[in-house]
C-alpha cells in the first residue's frame, strides 16, 4: 500500500521560528525520501514573485500517530539551487559538529512547555490564580496536575517514533511540563527536538489544549520555561578538569550565548526563580541559581558533563547546540 510522510520544517516566522508541516503520500515501491518544496511566500521564508523553497529530508521516524508505514520527515529548507535558506540554522550547526566530531560531542536536553486551554494555562481558574508554587513540581493527584493525560501519550508518541526521550516531570507552575531527549549527538538532539515539539503540538490538538514554548508566560511570581541544555565531550566524562575548563570557556562569550538563547530570554532569566540574571555569568556545583550548573554526582566522580542553564523553551537546538560545541570543544581542543 502507499504510505505517508509528514514533511515537518522550521519557519521563518520573526522573532521565533514556527514549525509548518504537510503530507506526502508516497507508492510502496519508494523507500528513499524525494527532495520536496512548499509556498515560501506564507511562511515568511520567500517573496511572494519567487515564492518556491526547497524542503530536503534530513531525518525520518515512524509516524506514532498514524502507525502502519507512514513517517514523520525532519526537512532542512534550500534555496532552489540548493544551498542553504537564510533560515536554515541546521546547515552551520553540521557544519561545527562535524568539526568537533572527534570529541564527541553528546547533548541532552530539557524542554519544558506551558499547556494552555480557554486562553490561559490549563487548570488554572477562569479570571484568576490558582494557589501559589510549590505543590505542583512532580505533584500528583487531580487538584495540582492537569494535562497528565496528555504527556502520557506525546512520551509514547515519542516511544514509538523511537526519539531518545529520557523523562518527563510536571513543573513548578501549574501546567508546565518538561520532557528530556538524549544524550545524543549535536544533530540528533537538535533534529529529535524538533520532532517531539511537532509531536506534542500534534497530540495536544487531540485534547483541544494548545502548547507555548512562550519563556516567561505569566509575569510575577511564577516559574518561566527554559530548556536546560546538558553537554559533555568525551574529555568531560573522562575528567572533571575539562568539565571546568568548558564552563570557563562558555564564562568568555555570555553574551554571544544568551543573545541566541530564545527571544525573551531576558524575562526569563531574572535571577529569581532558579535563574542566573542574563547580564551575569557564573558556574558552580549543584547550584540552580547559577548561569552552568555542574551536577554533584559529576564532582563527586570527578567526571560527567555540565548543563547551561540559560537557554529558553523557545530557543532553537540547531544555533544553541552549534554554539555550545563551538565555545567549549575550540576551548578544550586548544587544552
Ligand atoms: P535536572 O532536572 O536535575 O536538571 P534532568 O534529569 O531533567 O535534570 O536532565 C538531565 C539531562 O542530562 C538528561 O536529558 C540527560 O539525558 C542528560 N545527560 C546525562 N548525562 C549526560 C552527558 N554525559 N552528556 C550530556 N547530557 C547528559
Ligand atoms: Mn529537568
Ligand atoms: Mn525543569
Ligand atoms: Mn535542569
Amino acid at each position: 500500500m502507499a504510505y505517508r510522510a509528514e514533511y515537518i520544517w522550521v519557519d521563518g516566522t520573526v522573532p521565533t521560528s514556527r514549525l509548518r508541516s504537510k503530507t506526502k503520500v508516497l507508492p510502496d515501491d519508494k523507500k528513499d525520501l524525494p527532495i520536496w518544496g512548499f509556498d515560501g511566500s506564507s511562511t515568511n521564508q520567500a517573496p511572494g514573485d519567487a515564492s518556491d523553497c526547497v524542503l530536503r529530508p534530513v531525518f525520518s521516524c515512524p509516524d506514532p500517530i498514524r502507525g502502519g508505514n507512514d513517517l514523520l520527515v525532519m526537512c532542512e529548507v534550500l534555496y532552489t539551487d540548493m544551498s542553504p535558506h537564510e533560515t536554515n540554522t541546521r546547515a552551520l550547526c553540521k557544519e561545527v559538529s562535524n568539526r568537533y566530531a572527534a570529541q564527541e560531542p553528546l547533548f541532552g536536553i530539557e524542554q519544558e512547555y506551558t499547556f494552555y486551554s480557554n486562553g490561559r494555562p490549563h487548570g488554572w481558574p477562569a479570571g484568576g490564580f490558582p494557589g501559589p508554587q510549590g505543590p505542583y513540581y512532580c505533584g500528583v493527584g487531580s487538584d495540582e496536575i492537569w494535562g497528565r493525560d496528555i504527556v502520557e501519550a506525546h512520551t509514547t508518541a515519542c516511544m514509538k517514533a523511537g526519539i531518545a526521550i529520557s523523562g518527563t516531570n510536571a513543573e513548578v507552575m501549574m501546567g508546565q511540563w518538561e520532557y528530556q531527549i538524549g544524550p545524543v549527538s549535536p544533530l540528533e538532539v537538535s533534529d529529535q527536538i524538533w520532532v517531539s515539539r511537532w509531536l506534542l503540538y500534534r497530540v495536544a490538538e487531540d485534547f483541544n489544549v494548545t502548547v507555548t514554548l512562550d519563556p516567561k508566560p505569566i509575569e510575577g511570581d511564577w516559574n518561566g520555561a527554559g530548556a536546560h541544555t546538558n553537554f559533555s565531550t568525551k574529555g568531560m566524562r573522562n575528567s572533571y578538569d575539562e568539565i571546568i575548563k568548558a564552563a570557563q570557556a562558555l564564562g568568555k562569550y555570555p553574551e554571544e550565548h544568551v543573545k541566541n538563547y530564545g527571544f525573551g530570554v531576558d524575562k526569563r532569566l531574572t535571577g529569581l526563580h532558579e535563574t542566573a540574571r542574563w547580564t551575569d555569568f557564573s558556574y558552580g556545583v549543584s547550584d540552580r541559581g547559577a548561569s552552568v550548573r555542574i551536577p554533584w554526582q559529576c564532582e563527586k566522580e570527578g567526571k560527567g558533563y555540565l548543563e547551561d542553564r540559560r537557554p529558553n523553551a523557545n530557543m532553537d537546538p540547531y544555533v544553541v547546540t552549534r554554539l555550545i560545541v563551538n565555545t567549549c570543544c575550540s576551548a578544550l581542543e586548544e587544552g
